[in-house]
Order: C-alpha cells, then sequence, then structure tokens
C-alpha cells in the first residue's frame, strides 16, 4: 500500500449511550441485562395511540457532553422522525434529531498530536432493539428499544488510524469523566461509525465514502479502517469505479461486507415528530449546567504533569480513574511525594501487575499497604532493594508490609552497636584504603560503605551506614 501517495480523510460518528436510569420517551428501566423484552411499555414498542414525553436527564447529560467538548448548545432544537425498516425497531422509525440538533460547532484536541478535530453536531435520539442469533434462528430482544443515545458527529478531519484510535480513546474518557455514559465498549455503550475516503494527494474533489456501522472495539475500528483504505486504495489504482457503500465488520473474517448501498437522507423520509414540542432551553440552565463540569482528561493532565510526573504516568492516572484513586490514596496514607507515589505505584506496583498479568482491581497489595511500605523506607527500617523484594511478596501472599517484613527478615539493621562493630572490622581488614582515605582519596569511602553492607547483607540504610563509617574512620586516625 503506497498511502503516501493518497490521502485519507476519516469522519466520526459515535452513539454513546447516556447513563440514565430510564429510557429517553417512556419511564422504562434502562437494563439491557433484564430477561429478554421485560423493560418495555406500549411507548417503547411503539403501540398505537401513545405519547412519548423526553428524559429530562438524558438532555442534560447531552448538554454535560456538549459544552465539555465546546459545542454551542442551541436553545432551540427539534425532534425528528427517521424511518426506516428493522426487525428490532417496532415503531418504523426511530426518535432523533435532524435539521436542528442539540448542539454544534465543538472540538476535541488530541492528546499528544498537537491536533484538534472539530465536532460538527451533538444530537440526542433513541436507540433500537437487539437481534439475538443463534444457529437455528433469530430472536429480538426490545429492552434497548428507546434507550437514550447521544450521537457525536466529526467533521472529517481525521487523517490516519492513529488519530482515529487517539480521537475515539479521549472521547471516551471525557464522556466517562463527567458521567455522561459509561462508554463500556464491550457492552455496546460506544459504537463508532467511521466514514472514509481516500483521494489522490493534491486532487482537490474528495473521494466517495465507504462507511463502516456499529464498530463496538477499538480493535475492530483500526482494523476496519485499514481495511477500507487498502481496497479504496487498490480500486483507485486499478481504475475502478468506487460506489458509496455502507460496510459491516466481520472481525472473524476480517473483511467489509458490503450492507447496502448508502442510503441518502431522503430515503429516510425523515419529518417532524408531531407528538414532541421543540426542546426550548434556557440560558440560564445551560450556564448552570456549564458550572458544575469537573477538570477535563486534559486539564488533568496537564496539572499531574506540572506537578511532576511524566507525560505518560499522568496519563494513565487520568485514564483509569481506579489508578487515580489509588495513587490520591497514597499522597494522604503515606503523606507521599509525587515522586513516591509514582515510583511505587507507576513503576515499581505496575511492573509486578504487568509480570502477575494482573488489574489493578486482583492486585493484592491495599493502598494502605503500599503506603506503609514507602513508610517503612522513609524511615530507614527498609533499603530499597529489600523494598522491592517485600512489595512482590506482598502481590504474592496478600499480606501485610510491617508483619512481612518481619516475617521474611527484610527489615534494617539499625543496631547502631552491629554498625559501628561491622565499621570497625571493616576498617581493620582495609588497612590499605584506610590509609588512601586518610591522605585524601575519600572517594574510597563508596568502596568501604560498600563492604559494611555485604557484611549487612544488604540490610542496612546506606546513609545510616556512611555516618557510623566516617565517624568510625575519624576514629582510626
Ligand atoms: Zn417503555
Amino acid at each position: 500500500m503506497q498511502s503516501k501517495d493518497y490521502e485519507i480523510i476519516i469522519g466520526l460518528e459515535v452513539h454513546a449511550q447516556l447513563a440514565t436510569r430510564s429510557k429517553m420517551f417512556c419511564r422504562c428501566e434502562v437494563d439491557v441485562d433484564a430477561a429478554p423484552n421485560t423493560k418495555v411499555c406500549p411507548i417503547c414498542l411503539g403501540l398505537p395511540g401513545i405519547l412519548p414525553q423526553t428524559n429530562d436527564q438524558a438532555i442534560k447529560l447531552g448538554i454535560r457532553a456538549a459544552l465539555a467538548l465546546g459545542c454551542s448548545v442551541n436553545l432551540e432544537s427539534r425532534w425528528a422522525r427517521k424511518h426506516y425498516f428493522s426487525p428490532d425497531l417496532p415503531k418504523g422509525y426511530q426518535i432523533t434529531q435532524y435539521e436542528h440538533p442539540l448542539a454544534t460547532g465543538g472540538a476535541l484536541e488530541l492528546p499528544g498530536m498537537d491536533k484538534k478535530v472539530r465536532i460538527r453536531r451533538l444530537h440526542l435520539e433513541e436507540d433500537a432493539g437487539k437481534l439475538v442469533h443463534s444457529s437455528r434462528e433469530t430472536l429480538v430482544d426490545f429492552n434497548r428499544c428507546g434507550v437514550p443515545l447521544a450521537e457525536i458527529v466529526t467533521e472529517p478531519d481525521i487523517s490516519s488510524v492513529e488519530e482515529a484510535d487517539t480521537y475515539l480513546k479521549e472521547l471516551r474518557l471525557v464522556l466517562r469523566s463527567l458521567g455522561v455514559s459509561d462508554a463500556e465498549m464491550e457492552r455496546g455503550h460506544f459504537r463508532c461509525e467511521p466514514n472514509i475516503s481516500v483521494r489522490p494527494r493534491g486532487q482537490e474533489k474528495l473521494g466517495v465514502r465507504s462507511e463502516i456501522k456499529n464498530l463496538n472495539s477499538f480493535k475492530a475500528v483500526r482494523e476496519g479502517i485499514e481495511r477500507a483504505v487498502k481496497d479504496q486504495i487498490e480500486w483507485l489504482e486499478q481504475g475502478e469505479k468506487i460506489v458509496q457503500t455502507t460496510y459491516l465488520w466481520d472481525e472473524k473474517l476480517r473483511e467489509l461486507k458490503p450492507m447496502r448501498a448508502k442510503e441518502t437522507a431522503a430515503d429516510y423520509r425523515y419529518f417532524p415528530e408531531p407528538d414532541l414540542p421543540p426542546l426550548i432551553l434556557a440560558g440560564s440552565e445551560i450556564a448552570e449546567i456549564k458550572s458544575t463540569l469537573p477538570d477535563l482528561p486534559a486539564v488533568k493532565r496537564k496539572k499531574l504533569i506540572e506537578a511532576g510526573l511524566s507525560e505518560q504516568d499522568a496519563a494513565v492516572l487520568v485514564a483509569e480513574p481506579e489508578w487515580e484513586e489509588y495513587f490520591k490514596g497514597l499522597l494522604v496514607e503515606a503523606s507521599a511525594s509525587i515522586k513516591e507515589a509514582s515510583t511505587w505505584l507507576l513503576n515499581e506496583a505496575r511492573g509486578i501487575m504487568a509480570e502477575r498479568k494482573e488489574t489493578l482491581a486482583e492486585f493484592k497489595v491495599p493502598v494502605k499497604e503500599l503506603a506503609s511500605l514507602i513508610k517503612l523506607l522513609r524511615d530507614g527500617k527498609l533499603t530499597r532493594p529489600a523494598a522491592k523484594d517485600l512489595l512482590a511478596a506482598m502481590a504474592d501472599k496478600g499480606r501485610g508490609a510491617a508483619e512481612l517484613m518481619e516475617e521474611l527478615d527484610l527489615g534494617s539493621v539499625s543496631d547502631e552497636g552491629l554498625l559501628e562493630e561491622t565499621a570497625r572490622k571493616v576498617i581493620e581488614e582495609n588497612p590499605d584504603v584506610v590509609d588512601r582515605y586518610h591522605k585524601g582519596k575519600t572517594g574510597v569511602l563508596g568502596f568501604l560503605v560498600g563492604q559494611c553492607m555485604k557484611k549487612l547483607r544488604g540490610k542496612a540504610d546506606p546513609n545510616a551506614v556512611r555516618e557510623i563509617l566516617l565517624k568510625s574512620l575519624q576514629e582510626s586516625k
């Protein structure tokens, strides 16, 4: 693939399930794990004579997301019916926002990439049900019908798979950190539909788009886009005409399966939803929601980096709330410095977890115990290498720091008498070195400290050893 000769243009649509307790237009509980077809009512089943009512909480969450993405929230937006046939859409149409969306014109900065992706619009809509396939039959579960979604559409500003991946990860993080959506991809709460076109570099006219429906993992998005780009370049090079097509991604075969020639807006026969009034918002309402927005991930990362963390460590903490919580716990419980907490959590403990293939939730060392390890080290009761051994043992056995330090005899020798005796012995055994020291070659002190540490089997605070040695050397003059 000579993609350097071609320009890749990608736009992304994301459907994020809003974290409400009830559905968008009825009071049915949102619980997609419930037994099939138990969370339904005439409204979400689209029975005749029903009257939908909007869910205020869903609207608030939509506004929250829009504001965080820098969109302007429209004081008036409207509901429309989008018609299409699908066995999981009993109404035969979906209530969405079409010409008058909730919000327009935002942007999301891609971390570490010095690039902004413009957001064209964010609108609210309802989800359809779910088809459940087995080898013999296809069943339909309507529990998901009417579950509130925010659809977030970018401008075609994305020009590589990496940018698409970064955009999605950052968007997901923003939605999660706002409490707008749990955005769990494997549960289908954060679904992505990329549209991809390729054109020879320098050509002004846009290429023909391929769209991929409902991708449910970062991996599927990456592979689907890569495949679409590869196919399009091949067609261009062979002089084939590209037809605008909507595809499904076959994860097993890693192939795009044409689903249908892309329908145009006209095919959906959009028209204003007659049962719902326009959504009118007050400026004060929007301002109030804005005042409750927490620090966004980009701001949090910046603050952590300013406090002394590396870019990578800051990214880990901000991406994973449980890591951030653990980290903050260390700062409080051990009065640890940023440096101590990052060394012990993000380097040492993380390394052990990687080795043991554990997540933080599975890691057997609670904050309190890692904090006591840091304190033991700080108080000179443990040496650094011993602390590392102790942490590995704690992760293995799930026992407390102090208790295990004693049991494994990892504690430092702090008995001054023993330290003095050791220093005296080392001085006796190394008269030449001591002589050189007294003649001004103070650099040999390191060697003598090393000898003492060896005799103490590494179990002493090197600073304490150094001090006692200096004193003994003074006396031996
Ligand atoms: Zn319902």
